[in-house]
């Protein structure tokens, strides 16, 4: 098979790695099933399954022998990482695992979306496509678009069979009309779509999570060295489930160090104003780890401070209620459960004393505040695991066997997630209809 290769070819600026191998089966009037096949890993008893193609651009050496093809394509082995999201995964993680992939959980799309304008010139698909949110074509100013013009279907990456040809009807793609995004749409477009350039470039640089969420931290704190600032506690209770898993994760004390998902950190980025180039290229003071790492620095300190104003003055309720709050919003940064006698621990008061100030009510409010925060990271966690789920392929899925995995009834995640129980409909409903063949 690999000596009957007439045609060769390289791999285009941008594209991805099932065009790519799409073109080449293509140019050689070989099927792309049969095509793939011939990389098979020598020893490996089952064909290439189509389901397994959207793991090509995240991990091709586990699908096929990434050498055969080189070889007989005579291309090099960059050319081949540059058509996949490897040197974006090698920025966070050394490994090459299934786990490092949980940054990426839920944003490689595995629907075409392409500019028409984009097929009819190069004929090829844009690895830049695959990535969900990118929307918007920026060479040609439009919209990409999902579907086949002529007969509407969505298109499956693993179903394609020839580049800009409908799988299902066989007819171009070339054809389809297209919107003019609006200026907002545009502006972010060209943001986010050079964040993820910048990511998928190769620039030698590895930042492990602990060290990126520290570096997040520092651009949060206003670049300050030696203390969290207020600015920073702020900003982090302004990030609903964020406080914690950064400050977790900077102090490495996370159980599970791979969990901090891209779309958190483009979040932040965004509200920052800032970009995955500025956060590659700070520089953390020695200090700011030390102020960081030092982990619930003794909050007594805090209260000695203010017990320092002279006892002549008189100390008005609102300076007491502000030491709560301090105090509180310390409680939610360093993941310490917030209950009235924790509180008073932290305070060395006693309850009198908390109602004289008038504080049970704040109190009560940010222990609310706190456990909406860790619902939501609770919900952030079932919400990978489903996606993960459904990402294996596995055939026959039903609602029982879903939620047993997930290990909770849907009732009661219903009650605090709607959102990722008709997620889950959803899912179950498509994969009993079957995808279009
Ligand atoms: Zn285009
Ligand atoms: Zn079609």
């Amino acid at each position: 098979m690999l000596e009957q290769l007439t045609v060769r070819c390289r791999p285009k600026n941008g594209e991805s790695l099932l065009s790519y191998l799409l073109r080449l089966a293509n140019s050689n009037a070989i099927p792309i099933n049969t095509f793939i096949n011939s990389f098979k890993y020598k020893g490996r008893e089952y064909w290439i399954q189509k389901a397994e193609y959207d793991l090509l651009c995240l991990f091709p050496n586990r699908i096929f022998d990434v050498d055969k093809l080189i070889m007989s394509v005579r291309i090099s082995k960059e050319d081949v990482e540059k058509c996949s999201f490897h040197h974006l995964l090698k920025h966070f993680s050394r490994k090459e695992n299934l786990a490092n992939l949980r940054i990426l959980s839920g944003f490689i799309r595995d629907t075409l979306h392409f500019c028409p304008m984009c097929l009819k010139e190069n004929k090829y698909y844009k690895l830049l496509w695959k990535v969900k949110d990118v929307d918007i074509c920026l060479a040609h100013e439009c919209k990409l678009t999902n579907c086949c013009p002529h007969c509407n279907n969505i298109i499956f990456y693993k179903h394609l069979k020839k580049t800009a040809l409908c799988p299902y009807c066989t007819k171009t793609l070339e054809e389809s009309i297209t919107a003019v995004p609006t200026l907002g749409e545009t502006q972010f477009q060209h943001w986010y779509q050079s964040q993820w350039i910048f990511l998928m470039e190769e620039n030698k640089q590895y930042i492990p999570l602990d060290e990126l969420s520290l570096r997040i931290l520092y651009t949060l704190n206003g670049e300050r060295i030696d203390e969290l600032s207020k600015d920073l506690i702020k900003n982090l209770l302004d990030l609903p489930g964020g406080a914690e898993k950064l400050l977790q994760h900077a102090r490495g004390t996370l159980i599970n160090s791979e969990t901090l998902h891209i779309s958190f950190l483009l979040k932040i980025l965004n509200v920052l104003n800032s970009s995955f180039e500025q956060l590659f290229s700070v520089d953390i003071p020695e200090s700011f780890h030390k102020a960081i790492t030092e982990k619930n620095k003794p909050s007594r300190q805090v209260v000695a401070g203010e017990t320092d104003i002279p006892k002549t003055g008189i100390k008005r309720k609102e300076e007491k209620i502000n030491l709560v709050k301090k105090v509180l919003k310390e409680f939610i940064a360093n993941n310490e459960q917030i209950t009235l006698k924790n509180v008073k621990v932290k305070l060395g008061v006693s309850s009198g004393t908390i109602r004289y100030w008038g504080c049970n009510d704040i109190i009560a409010q940010y222990k609310k505040l706190q456990k909406e925060i860790q619902q939501e990271q609770k919900n952030a966690l079932i919400r990978s695991q489903v996606e993960e789920l459904f990402s294996r392929g596995i055939e026959n899925l039903d609602a029982q066997y879903v939620y047993s995995c997930l290990g909770i009834n849907r009732t009661i995640l219903w009650r605090t997630a709607p959102d990722i129980t008709a997620y889950i409909h959803d899912e179950l409903k498509k994969s009993k209809r079957g995808e279009p063949k």
